[in-house]
């Protein structure tokens, strides 16, 4: 049997069910993380719920359960769903209230989801790199809310789904600002450059770890916008995840980035990001 939490709640993952008048169902009125497990460990935990944490604050959710709570908790459903090697969705929606665009009069209690899900590392593609499309940004001025008002995210997405491609580079004009949900770099002469983490992207943690990483392995990198442009003329192009880890970008709009083969610096990132893996989770 799978388990799912339900507001705290370890309960049988099928009788996990939500009120019609959930404010996320409604609204898409909260937040989500998605956090990776290795060897049944979590990946980057701290760093997820902090983001959460902000997440929630900035849409003004007071959320019931502490950092150290909500960890153990999820620590229990990994070892509940004898999970391995997958990833724990999770999220937070304001609650249950008549429906109303203006937060309910008298606070009511935020409804907290969690389950887990098997998934192999995309070990093919981190090989061999995807292809990806250009589409412009539509999504709202605040990307760094990790909300699930996701139907700019969803458009995009479908876009590069229908065009064959993995992912779908969003850009505003001619600047580029991301993925539908994932983090994009360029290389252009050993010069690591990728969007700032501002109100216009996710700050995605596995970014996060890639600014670290360079740090450590002396890598120049400049948290700059981009263009179009330079896109086009980047040396080597991957995107990042929790999912996706850092995957090489081997064509953008139809056309070959670099000789069509992963970089150099893309390579060394990943070997560096495996290695942060296995310290935090054990051998792969
Ligand atoms: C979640 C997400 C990312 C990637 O963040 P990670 O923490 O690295 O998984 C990037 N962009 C968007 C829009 C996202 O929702």
């Amino acid at each position: 049997m799978a388990f799912a939490i339900l507001n705290g709640q370890l309960i049988d993952r099928s009788e996990a069910k939500v009120d019609i008048e959930d404010r996320g169902y409604q609204f898409g009125d909260g937040v989500y993380e998605v956090i990776r497990i290795y060897n049944g460990k979590m990946f980057t935990v701290n760093m997820h719920l902090e983001r959460l944490a902000k997440s929630l604050d900035s849409i003004g959710i007071s959320f019931p359960f502490t950092e150290q709570q909500l960890t153990e908790m999820l620590e229990m459903l990994i070892e509940k769903n004898n999970l391995q090697l997958g990833i724990i969705y999770l999220q937070v929606t304001r609650g249950v209230a008549p429906r109303n665009h203006a937060f309910p009069a008298e606070p009511v209690q935020p409804m907290l989801v969690a389950y887990t899900k098997q998934l192999e590392r995309p070990i093919h593609h981190l090989q061999n790199g995807v292809k990806t499309m250009l589409v412009e940004d539509m999504r709202w001025l605040r990307c760094d809310i990790k909300s699930l008002n996701l139907l700019g995210n969803i458009l995009a997405k479908q876009k590069a789904a229908e065009s064959g491609c993995f992912e779908a580079i969003q850009h505003r004009g001619q600047a580029v600002t991301e993925g539908s949900s994932t983090n994009v770099f360029i290389v252009k002469n050993k010069l690591l450059i990728t969007h700032p983490s501002d109100q216009h992207i996710l700050r995605g943690i596995t970014k996060e770890v890639i600014l670290q990483l360079c740090r450590e392995h002396d890598i120049s990198i400049e948290e700059r916008v981009f263009t179009l442009e330079e896109l086009a003329a980047a040396d080597e192009v991957f995107l990042s995840s929790t999912t996706s880890e850092i995957m090489p970008i081997t064509e953008v709009d139809g056309k070959m980035v670099g000789n069509g083969l992963p970089g150099p610096i893309t390579r060394k990132l990943q070997a560096g990001f495996v290695q942060e893996i296995e310290k935090q989770c054990g051998a792969l």
